[in-house]
């Protein structure tokens, strides 16, 4: 591993950017097959290259690799920056910055700090499992919120209903955004596509509890897998699910295949569904990103199936859903910036 080079105490190599110094690793009996790799970071806000299209400029990632195992993660091709593969070790194999939140609010507290959004779970999940034995989020919401810093947060990790009254608190100083990645509601889909993850029903409830806990929070139904979740009954049912659940936006998103993840999906589309491969190649013959036509005839899909479940395309792109729900301690949705395909 590039990173064990940097052990503290040892001197072998320079530095190299972004990587920290190794405290321990260790292999908890309760998260079977997976090691946790401590590490103390030297600076835990990264700021996203200028030429990225997303709309925020800065993140936080406590962990590096996730254990939610989902096979499409687009992060995968970063484990191959610390000598893991983008396969099994980037779900087993995760770096976890035990001194996020110290770090965070001293980079925080710098006067150049101009307190723009910060992204968290843009890369990979901050409340995966190793989040319900680290809790390293309390803190760096603390820090956020106290230096005034605007932030959002996006997940599949049910450990997310721990934090609720503090996400509550850190609303009444900031603007806070939750969002819950939703793609399938199949629970055998999701077993053999998302391994690690909390069930649908689980995330579903999140959702509400979000809600209940008087915070905004919207849906990311994504990746759409083509030819295996994209069908009109799959997805009517998912959205009529996220309505119910009272999520305050909805945002589809056709699966992209970047390197990395586009051999690991692929070896498991090739084992489990081969009969897909050929017409994935074709889809995807130009790179990551799926071919217009199939954006195309994913958005006619979706565009009614929105409207029918309360989702209004908004100005922006976001498909938002208006206030008509009738839980009164429930705030108006925030027109978060999602948006459609
Ligand atoms: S939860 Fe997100 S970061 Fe984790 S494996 Fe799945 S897609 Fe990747």
């Amino acid at each position: 591993m590039r990173w064990e080079r940097q052990r503290a105490g040892t001197e072998t190599q320079p530095a190299l950017v972004g990587l920290d110094d190794l405290v321990r690793s260790v292999a908890p009996p309760e998260f079977q097959g997976v090691t946790f790799h401590e590490v103390r970071a030297r600076s835990v806000l990264n700021r996203v290259p200028g030429e990225s299209l997303v709309p925020f400029r800065w993140t936080v990632n406590p962990y590096r690799g996730c254990s939610h195992a989902c096979r499409y993660c687009f992060a995968r091709n970063t484990h191959t920056y610390l000598d893991f593969d983008a396969g099994a070790d980037f779900d087993s194999q995760v770096v976890v910055k035990v001194n996020a939140p110290e770090v965070l609010a001293a980079q925080l507290r710098k006067p150049g700090w101009a307190r723009e959004h910060v992204a968290m779970g843009t890369n990979t999940d901050p409340y995966q499992r190793a989040e319900g034995r680290y809790a390293l989020m309390p803190g760096i919401i603390r820090a956020l919120a106290t230096s005034g810093t605007p932030f959002s947060v996006l997940t599949k990790g049910t450990v997310l209903k721990r934090d609720l009254p503090l996400l509550r608190s850190a609303a009444g100083e900031v603007d806070v955004g939750l969002g819950v990645s939703i793609a399938l509601l199949d629970p055998e889909l999701q077993r053999r596509v998302e391994p690690g993850t909390p069930s649908p029903r689980a995330r579903l409830d999140l959702v509400r509890r979000a809600r209940d806990a008087g915070l905004p929070c919207g849906v990311m139904v994504a990746p759409v897998l083509p030819g295996l979740t994209d069908s009109a009954e799959a997805l009517d049912e998912l959205l009529a699910a996220i309505a119910a659940a009272g999520a305050t936006s909805a945002t589809v998103l056709a699966l992209h295949l970047r390197p990395g993840a586009r051999e690991w999906y692929g070896r498991w589309l090739a084992r489990d569904h081969p009969e897909l491969v050929e017409r994935y190649r074709e889809m995807y013959r130009r790179g990551s990103y799926v071919d217009g036509r199939y954006k195309r005839l994913l958005a006619a899909r979706v565009g009614p199936l929105l409207r029918r479940h309360g989702f209004a395309r908004s100005g922006d792109g976001a498909a938002v859903r208006p206030p008509s729900d009738s839980n009164p301690n429930r705030p108006e949705p925030r027109g978060e910036q999602l948006a459609l395909l």
